[in-house]
């Protein structure tokens, strides 16, 4: 017994053709195939940072330092 209703062409194309492809969402640069949907993993980061926060809070392009690494606040 088969029972196949409706062929679903999910194993075509992935999900992943999005509309804003080509266009990094943070910058409007071009976006690099490593990083998609973005340009580079700085913006990447942003999108994180946002989704983290919830909140639309752009920071600015000259930020005080790279705060990659977790160190401390004292010197
Ligand atoms: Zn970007």
């Amino acid at each position: 017994m088969s029972d196949r209703s409706k062929q679903t062409n999910s194993a075509l194309e992935p999900i992943h053709t999005i509309k804003t492809a080509g266009r990094c969402p943070i910058c409007k640069g071009p976006v690099e195939p490593k990083y998609r949907p973005f340009c580079s993993k700085r913006c990447a980061d942003v999108d994180l940072g946002r989704w983290f926060k919830e909140s639309y809070r752009i920071p600015t392009d000259e930020a005080p330092g790279d705060g990659s690494l977790g160190d401390s606040e004292d010197y």
